[in-house]
């Protein structure tokens, strides 16, 4: 990896400009922080831009936005990002290191926006040199928990929780009194196929499972809402940001999606946050934390909504919900091979090579393969990652796997 000079930010005081970085600006998480970023001319300003493949869009909010540099992560199309910015004197680079390096820039603050464990290097990067981070990639902790909370402690910066969930228990844990929690609720809206007995689930097609019912997210959390992997992969965030055991962890299906998590204390109070389904409510509150600045998400109209109903989570008819169980209560490694597998038959489905139910199956199997490994460093983290894709991409090219 190439050396880069991290630039450690002394924090804005109230009401200051910040200096914004946004990895995977080009996705929903991204798009939804430049909205709120335009709407605050006077405090935000944009660093660095990253996109993967997306030069056209990268280029044009880049513009848009005054940034100081753009990053297309596949090396491939550096020439494409430098010719669609060529004189407008914003700072062209590429590929993994430069990835890296945009999170190592001046900002105070780093959106964490990129989908998947690609994300890790770069929000590692950012936390290293003390920057505030904006937590959206929920697959850094599922995969890495232990190693980014140390790093967290370690540098001073704080992680904020954009994930609507972990921003609604972050605003209503009292950190000071973390003994006094009995547990922490995360809701669940159930996903598209909240009420499909495993018989309909069985033939799901991509178009049916990213059509979420009340948030408009990437292709790959849509496939996690799903198969309700995403509560998963939420119930292992939630452990690492916050000071509970895995008992203390629990799920409840809500399917309007307006009680965004809740944390219950030891004296029978319950607080929850709540909120129309619109990520620039959670973005605004960590962009401007611990302020808080005003955000176009639609106001709550509970009279107009008349019902806020409940359910159990049925971890028969959504077995990654057990899975991710299981991997919270055995540890760091278990979740990183949670993650990985995950990654690749979520990619497997939406390229339609494996069925819905499938998801689930091949994560098990994967969970079942791989063993004996002891993660202490990234670089461990990064090994047994490759090692768990490549075994789920083999368990699906092999075709064994049994719905
Ligand atoms: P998305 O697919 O809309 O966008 C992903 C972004 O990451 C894009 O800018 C893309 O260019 C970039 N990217 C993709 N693969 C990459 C790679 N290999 N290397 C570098 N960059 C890459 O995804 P999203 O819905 O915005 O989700 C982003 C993250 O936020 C995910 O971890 C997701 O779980 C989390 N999250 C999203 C929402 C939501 O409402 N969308 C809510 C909570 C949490
Ligand atoms: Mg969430």
């Amino acid at each position: 990896m190439k050396s880069a000079t991290a630039s450690v930010p002394t924090r804005p005081a109230a009401g200051e400009s910040k200096r914004i970085s946004v990895l995977g600006a080009t996705g929903s998480i991204g798009l939804s922080t430049l909205d709120l970023v335009g709407r605050h001319p006077d405090r935000f300003s944009i660093d660095a831009l990253t996109a993967h493949t997306n030069v056209a869009d990268l280029a044009k909010l880049a513009v848009q936005h005054g940034a100081a540099r753009a990053v297309i992560s596949d090396a491939s199309l550096y020439d494409d990002l430098k010719a669609a910015l060529r004189g407008t004197g914003i700072a062209v680079s590429a590929g993994p290191d430069a990835l890296v390096e945009a999170a190592m820039g001046d900002a105070d603050f780093v959106m964490a926006g990129i989908v998947g464990s690609a994300g890790l290097a770069p929000t590692m990067a950012a936390i290293r040199r003390g920057a505030d981070v904006g937590l959206a990639n929920k697959e850094c902790l599922v995969c890495a928990g232990d190693i980014v909370m140390a790093e967290v402690a370690r540098s001073g910066g704080h992680l904020l929780p954009v994930d609507s969930e972990h921003n609604a228990i972050f605003q209503v844990f009292d950190e000071a009194r973390a003994d006094s929690v009995a547990r922490i609720v995360l809701t669940a809206s159930g996903g598209p196929f909240r009420t499909w007995t495993r018989d309909a689930m069985a033939s799901a097609t991509p178009e049916a499972a990213v059509a979420h019912p009340n948030w408009s997210m990437g292709a790959k959390i849509s496939v996690d809402s799903a198969t309700m992997m995403n509560k998963g992969l939420e119930m292992i965030e939630a452990y690492h940001l916050f000071p509970v055991s895995p008992s203390q962890v629990d799920v409840l299906v809500h399917p309007q999606s307006v009680i965004h998590s809740m944390v219950e204390y030891i004296d029978g109070s319950t607080l929850a946050q709540l909120g129309s389904p619109d990520m620039r409510t959670p973005i605004a509150s960590c962009l401007a934390w611990p302020e808080r600045i005003s955000a176009p998400s639609p106001k709550l109209d509970l009279a107009e909504l008349g019902q806020l109903t409940f359910e159990r989570p049925d971890e028969s008819r959504f077995p990654a919900l057990r899975l991710a169980r299981h991997c919270l209560e055995a540890g760091s490694e278990a979740a990183t091979v949670l993650n990985a597998a995950n990654e690749i038959a979520v990619a497997a489905f939406l390229a339609r090579r494996l069925g819905f139910l499938q998801i689930a199956t091949v994560v098990e199997l994967a969970l079942e393969t791989i063993s004996g490994w002891s993660t202490t460093t990234l670089d461990d983290v990064f090994a047994l990652d490759a090692e768990a894709r490549r075994i789920t991409a083999d368990l699906i090219k092999t075709g064994k796997i049994a719905s």
